[in-house]
């Protein structure tokens, strides 16, 4: 029988995943089918029931999104280290009835920037903006990268400082507010990493922040230049970058955790980029 893969979310008819599968699947010549899965949020166990409902037809993995990852996270009976410190899954296997979860939104992220964008993080000053689940899920992955400092700032400072008292590193960890980045200098990447660009909006960031010959980061992806891009621009980065191919690289990522197959992805790339103009 074809392996059955989904994607499950509330909504889910943005969702561009099925299509990611679909064309990993043709390119690795997998024999799947992916497709994308409403789950409804109420009552409380409904996530719960619609996966193992999914499993008990013979489901083999999962893609989570908005708004179940923490639920996700909740299910799982393992948990990799990254989905620990995440607190939140975006990728389910199922194996012998047992779901075992993973979070590879931060890998895709760091793979995207250093590889496809050329911009290695080894011995550089990385600013991270925001302090939600995509950044707790992106922490161990810059650490792992080795930047010579990582700050991380956010609105709400206590939540920033919770996320880097989390994890040990040889790199500099900083916490703090966006007034401090004032006068801390240029960073070689700037990563907005906030939700402010899904409703038009810029995090208060200051924009003696960017260096002309670094790079901008945004993890929003399809709305073309954010003000965020746009702050970074005028500040004369020239490297500047949305988070479409994190989404592609996080799935290739859950791709090959499912079929043990790498599947190329800069095709699928250019074929989801929105032009930044
Ligand atoms: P969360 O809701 O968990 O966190 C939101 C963060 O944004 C918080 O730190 C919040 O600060 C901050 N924030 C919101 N509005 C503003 C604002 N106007 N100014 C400054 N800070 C603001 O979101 P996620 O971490 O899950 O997602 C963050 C972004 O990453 C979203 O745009 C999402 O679409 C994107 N994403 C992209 C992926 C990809 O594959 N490309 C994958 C996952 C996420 P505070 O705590 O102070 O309220």
């Amino acid at each position: 029988m074809t392996d059955q893969y989904a994607v499950i979310g509330n909504p889910i008819g943005h969702t561009k995943s099925p299509l990611i599968h679909r064309l990993f699947a043709k390119e690795t010549g997998q024999d799947i089918t992916y497709t994308g899965m409403e789950a409804p949020t109420e009552p409380a166990d409904a996530f719960a029931a619609t996966v193992r409902r999914f499993i008990a037809a013979g489901g083999r993995g999962m893609n989570v999104t908005a708004p179940f990852k923490l639920q996700a996270f909740a299910i799982a009976d393992e948990r990799s280290e990254r989905a620990a410190l995440a607190g939140a899954v975006n990728a389910m296997k199922f194996e012998n009835g047992r779901i075992i979860a993973e979070n590879f939104d931060g890998v895709g992220l760091v793979r995207d920037i250093e590889v496809n964008l050329n911009q290695p993080l080894a011995g550089k000053r990385v600013l991270v903006l925001g302090a939600g689940g995509a950044v707790r899920g992106a922490l161990l992955p810059f650490i792992a990268a080795r930047p010579a400092e990582l700050v991380v700032a956010n609105r709400h400072v206590p939540k920033a400082e919770a996320v880097v008292a989390q994890v040990a590193s040889s790199s500099r960890l900083i916490a703090c507010g966006y007034r401090e980045l004032e006068t801390m200098g240029q960073f070689d990447l700037v990563v907005n990493a906030t939700s402010a660009s899904l409703t038009g909006q810029l995090p208060p960031v200051a924009p003696s922040v960017f260096s002309p010959r670094g790079a901008a980061y945004e993890l929003a992806y399809g709305k073309g230049l954010t003000p965020f891009l746009r702050l970074a621009r005028n500040a004369g980065v020239q490297g500047v970058a949305d988070g479409v191919g994190m989404l592609v690289e996080q799935a290739a990522e859950a791709f090959e955790w499912w079929r043990g197959v790498r599947p190329r992805t800069q095709a699928v790339i250019d074929r989801l980029t929105v032009p930044l103009k």
